[in-house]
């Protein structure tokens, strides 16, 4: 037969314990259970941590626990019918009784599968013996425990595989307990088949005898059958649970435990397999650099073959190694050395060069070995390969590139612009810093193309690109805007020097000769601004497409700047008004600018076109404006009812008046609707707007109080009619 305890289901080894009904076999195991589990001291001191463990394998699978118990009987019986030395009768009971507990670690899946167990799951099975000798090894101080419980499962002509010795050199103990074992569970009731009776078990272990079990013992077993086992039961019972011998309370405690063999260990089949299969390139390495071991994944990441690695010393010439840079890694950077030099873990990403001249960037990983002692033994070293992260980030940067670059000029495109502008308009609002903006667009680009083809035009766009990257200066950004036309963003740079930069380009560009137009030159023309208070990313680049305007209008081929920049005013904090009696007022303030009014109105059109302001209406002295509230950051007007109305009144300062200004503005600013929960935000928008204005009217606060309608100061300024020069300054746009 088969032994059933190892090759067929667990449970056959998992008899269906009845309480109060004794087994086949005649053992009452309910009682010693009972007994196990009451308060008996006896007991636990003579099973120690044991007794902890017996219980947990109860809950693990009661089955095993009713079973190992029956079984205890039976071999402590058949020992005292023998005669054995009472020790010897001991060890022999406690290793009956904890004979399956390395089942604790079998999955219930498998423990509890009813039918035949698939060779994956014996496999597993298999693993619980080695399991159960490691769980009482360190608490178990009697080897001899030990190697009944580890080799009761060999068979007797050492056919087992996994089972070293034969015959009579399985302690007698463990191959007793083979036959006891096979006997009750031959003799118990199982799922997939009905107890046998003990006269068919007792022929199985016949018919089994001199294969898997000690003939003698089979026969002294069979024998001790016959005579009247209950006797030596009850005998059994007693000793365990009112007897204790002093050698009984030492078999538990702290065990000194020798290291296992290595081969006995599970994991060391794990870690075999593991860096059998791993990707990883592992080397090993003793303390003077040897190598001795050298996984497939190194001689796959390396193309060297373990044989002709292993051996040799593990320097960074063997496999060429240099740093990410290219530069050789010396003995004293490298990872291994330093590893083995001062004892601690290093990592490092190199370059190295495979047996077919192909280089790979890995990392490199040297963790030290110590024994117990603390001792270096050598090094563990990992490779990884990093090239498909690498190749991800670089994949990651091209597509970066390709939706932020112009394709033909490699300068960034309009999106790229765009997205950089506002961030930069942002950060030099807040820090009060000038940045400008240079437009630039080639003139009459149209006839060159017609003249010279559409293939010269190209070439014409990459040379103007190349000259104005290389105008720049680090930190500057260079895009294509569309077509013929590009942007300069220069932060940190007021207009004056922006317009020095413009001018030297515009100079450049007119001398150089173009290959593609058959060595003549082509010109630009140039708008400039800086950013200014109450600016958005468009109304500073409108600003500048003014500009460029102007000075396609002045005959190209020239700088045209336009605008104040931050510093032409200083913003004064306005006077708000939340008490005002009139409703919906969030900024009033009177103006003075050295302009004549027409100026003033001309700066005022500037405005309007730049900022996105719709004219509600021109009368007399007044102009009434409608601006968006979102800051000009929204594209369209999309949100008009929290827009503000912002309202002008134009005076001219008498001649004889001692003020400089020519020019006076009450601006008041209102919000449209006035059940709007947003005011806090309204009036900081109105303060930009009216910052915006002062900027392009070039005015400054009138005074540190607005005067009022009886003011004297009000009754000698003369309002202005602005409709006419409204109507003038239209005509000029
Ligand atoms: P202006 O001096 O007023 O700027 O005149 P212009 O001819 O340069 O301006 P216009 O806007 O009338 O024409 C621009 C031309 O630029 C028309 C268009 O075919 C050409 N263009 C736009 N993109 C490209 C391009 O990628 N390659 C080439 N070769 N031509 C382009
Ligand atoms: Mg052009
Ligand atoms: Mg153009």
């Amino acid at each position: 037969m088969n032994c059933p305890s190892f090759s067929q289901s667990p449970s056959a080894l998992a008899p269906a314990a009845v309480p109060g009904v004794e087994s086949p076999s005649g053992v009452p195991p309910q009682e010693l259970m009972r007994w196990l589990e009451r308060d008996n001291q006896l007991l636990q001191v003579r099973l120690g941590i044991a007794s902890s463990l017996f219980l947990a394998l109860r809950c693990k699978s009661s089955h095993t626990a009713s079973h190992s118990l029956r079984v205890t009987m039976l071999t402590g019986a058949w020992a005292a019918a023998l005669g054995l030395p009472e020790e010897q009768r001991d060890r022999l009971e406690v290793a009956s009784l904890l004979h399956d507990i390395g089942k604790i670690g079998v999955p219930d899946h498998i423990l509890l599968k009813p039918g035949p167990l698939s060779p994956d799951e014996a496999q597993v099975m298999e693993q619980y013996r080695l399991l159960g000798t490691e769980i009482l090894r360190p608490s178990c101080k009697v080897p001899e425990v030990l190697d009944i419980v580890h080799h009761c499962a060999a068979w007797y002509d050492g056919s087992r595989t996994g089972w070293e010795l034969r015959g009579d050199a399985i302690p007698l103990g463990a191959r007793m307990l083979a036959i006891a074992d096979a006997y009750d569970a031959m003799t118990t009731e199982q799922v997939y088949r009905p107890a046998m009776s003990p006269e068919m078990a007792l022929a199985e272990l016949y018919r089994c005898s001199g294969r898997q079990f000690d003939p003698s013992l089979v026969r002294e077993f069979a024998h001790f059958q016959a005579k009247n086992p209950q006797q030596y039961h009850r005998q059994v019972l007693r000793r365990w649970v009112a007897e204790l011998a002093e050698h009984q309370a030492a078999m538990w405690g702290p065990a000194e435990c020798s290291p296992v063999p290595k081969a006995d260990r599970p994991w060391a089949a794990f870690c075999k397999r593991h860096l059998e299969t791993t990707r990883t390139g592992v080397i090993f390495v003793d303390r003077f650099l040897k190598i001795f071991y050298w996984n497939p994944g190194a001689e796959r990441l390396t193309g060297i073959s373990a044989d002709s690695a292993e051996d040799r010393l593990f320097v960074p010439e063997l496999l060429h190694l240099r740093d990410e840079d290219g530069t050789a890694i010396r003995e004293a950077d490298f990872p291994v050395q330093q590893a083995i030099a001062r004892a601690e873990q290093r990592y490092r990403r190199v370059i190295l060069r495979t047996r077919c001249g192909r280089d790979l960037v890995v990392d490199m990983h040297a963790a030290p070995v110590l024994d117990s002692q603390g001792v270096l033994q050598g090094v563990v070293v990992s490779l990884s390969d990093v090239s498909p992260e690498l190749s991800l980030v670089a994949r990651c940067q091209s597509l970066y590139e390709m939706a932020t670059r112009d394709p033909l000029t490699q300068v960034a495109n309009r999106a790229e612009f765009d997205r950089v502008h506002a961030l930069f308009v942002k950060a030099h609002l807040e820090r009060r810093l000038p940045c400008s903006l240079i437009l630039a667009d080639l003139d009459h680009f149209k006839q060159i193309n017609d003249t010279y083809g559409h293939q010269a035009g190209d070439e014409v766009l990459k040379s103007f690109a190349k000259l104005l990257k290389s105008s720049c200066r680090a930190g500057d950004v260079v895009a294509r805007y569309g077509g013929e036309e590009f942007v300069i963003l220069c932060p940190d740079c007021d207009q004056a020097a922006a317009a020095r930069r413009a001018e030297h380009i515009r100079r450049t560009l007119a001398q150089m000769p173009q290959a593609s137009l058959g060595g003549k030159a082509c010109t630009a023309s140039f708008g400039v601004t800086e950013l200014q208070p109450g600016d958005s990313p468009q109304s500073m680049l409108a600003r500048a497409d003014r500009a460029l305007y102007k000075a396609k209008e002045a005959g190209r081929n020239v700088v045209v700047q336009l605008g104040s920049g931050l510093g032409a005013c200083q913003d004064v904090p306005s006077q708000t008004h939340d008490h005002h009696p009139q409703q919906g007022l969030l900024v009033q303030q009177w103006l003075a600018t050295p302009v004549p009014p027409a100026v003033a109105v001309q700066k005022l059109r500037g405005f309007v076109a730049d900022h996105r302001v719709k004219v509600l209406g021109v009368h007399e002295n007044r102009a009434e404006l409608l601006v968006d509230s979102s800051g000009g950051f929204l594209r369209r007007w999309s949100d008009r009812r929290n827009s503000l109305v912002v309202e002008l009144s134009f005076f001219q300062c008498p001649q004889d008046h001692g003020t400089a200004s020519s020019t006076q503005v009450k601006v008041q600013i209102l919000q449209r609707r006035l059940r709007n929960r947003r005011r806090q935000e309204l009036q900081e928008r109105a303060r930009q707007v009216l910052a915006a204005l002062k900027a392009y009217l070039m005015a400054g606060q009138a005074g540190q109080e607005a005067p009022g309608p009886q003011d004297p100061h009000t009754s000698q300024l003369q309002p202005v009619a602005i409709d006419r020069l409204w109507e003038t300054s239209t005509k000029e746009n």
